[in-house]
């Protein structure tokens, strides 16, 4: 990588959009362009989705030990504008060069830790500290929320599929593979029953992969209509409005007449609340998994009677970050389903607008209504 002046083949000068204070508004700051070193990838931002966690960290719920002056956005795909010496191979073997489309791993491992040696990337130490990285320091382009983004050497890359668009894709990055990557960690089988707390986008991704790896028997639980009619068409064979049903218990009833008395091999967790979690834990079937995706938020406690776990063979298997394996096959999953995906691509704001997008997506979350990203694009048109 290399910092320069004069724009290369570029009219302007790359713009991020950094994170000066939490809870203040973005900052807009243009700098240098950069050429990709070996192996490096200069991508232009098609599509950057905003991801709770980026409201987590906007919100100043998690700053802790991440640097003040970061650049949000990891939920995201881009076009190739500039190809670094030897990076013409995606990390599936594809040629790749300028104006390809592709995904690309949000996170580096340090590729020499005890994880690392064993192919375990995503238990790094290192891999959720090199999310946000200092915009400070070159090269800068170390964030969704920009015009350009360095995909530096130790990040995989994916050439999308023809029938994936850089839009749907964005939402492969974190939230559909993390989902894809749950589900490999907990190995969900093909006969087994799943129940998704929460039908935000985890959850209808959930739904729909469960059902394409062949879950027979799929129940979402949620309490807004309109996630709940999403569900259905994701896929859930049946639903439950926590709305209508306010009562845990009845609601762990339910889902044990809808599985005959037997209980969900594996409960996701992705309303984001520790308070569901003793409930999700009621519903599962003896030797049942817990996957634990949502709720991310330090000191949100819960009290759990841990002999609903051992007497009943049960586990609980939190999960971050993916593997390769998990971000290919959620592009593929993305160019292949009749899920309607597109509807989890929600309003997009320009890059200009960038603090009015963070804002409405705060505002959804908040209210508890939101379903798609609010998506960010320096292509996007103002409103
Ligand atoms: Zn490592
Ligand atoms: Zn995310």
């Amino acid at each position: 990588m290399t910092e320069t002046e004069i724009p290369g083949s570029m009219q302007d000068r790359p713009v991020i959009a950094v994170m000066v204070e939490p809870g203040k508004p973005l900052e807009l700051v243009e700098v240098p362009y950069v050429e990709p070193g070996p192996g490096e990838l200069l991508v232009e931002v098609i599509q950057a989705n905003i991801c709770g966690s980026d409201l987590h960290l906007w919100r100043g719920e998690m700053a802790e030990g991440f640097p003040r002056d970061c650049v949000l956005g990891h939920e995201m795909a881009g076009r190739i504008v500039d190809v670094g010496e030897g990076a013409s191979r995606d990390s599936a073997g594809q040629p790749l060069s300028v104006g390809d489309a592709i995904a690309y791993r949000y996170y580096e491992p340090c590729g020499h830790c005890r994880s690392c040696a064993r192919g375990l990337y995503h238990h790094c130490p290192v891999s959720l500290a090199s999310v946000l990285r200092p915009a400070s320091k070159a090269p800068r382009l170390v964030g969704a929320f920009a015009t350009h983004y360095l995909v530096t050497a130790g990040r995989s890359r994916f050439k999308l599929p023809p029938a994936c668009t850089p839009e749907v894709a964005a939402g492969a990055n974190c939230a559909l593979s993390q989902v894809i990557q749950g589900f490999h960690e907990v190995g969900l089988r093909s006969d087994e029953t799943v129940i998704v707390q929460g039908c935000g986008g985890l959850g209808l991704y959930a739904i729909a992969v469960a059902k394409s790896w062949g879950a027979p028997n799929v129940i979402a639980i949620d309490r807004i209509q309109s996630r709940l009619e999403l569900a259905r068409a994701f896929g859930a064979d049946s639903v439950i409005d926590a709305g209508s049903v306010e009562d845990p218990r009845a609601r762990t009833k339910q889902v044990m007449e809808l599985t005959f008395g037997w209980g969900g091999d594996v409960v996701v967790e992705v309303v984001g609340r520790a308070a569901v979690i003793p409930e999700g834990i009621r519903m599962l079937a003896r030797g049942g998994r817990y996957l634990e995706l949502g709720s991310i938020v330090p000191r949100d406690t819960v009290s759990i009677d841990a002999s609903i776990l051992v007497g009943y063979n049960r586990s609980i298997v939190g999960v971050s970050l993916y593997q390769d394996r998990s971000l290919m096959e959620a592009l593929d999953f993305l160019a292949g389903t009749d899920a309607p995906v597109k509807t989890l691509v929600g309003q997009t704001y320009p890059l200009e607008q960038v603090n009015e997008a963070l804002q409405a997506a705060d505002a959804l979350q908040r209210e508890g209504v939101s379903v798609g990203r609010v998506g960010i694009s320096p292509l996007a048109k103002g409103a």
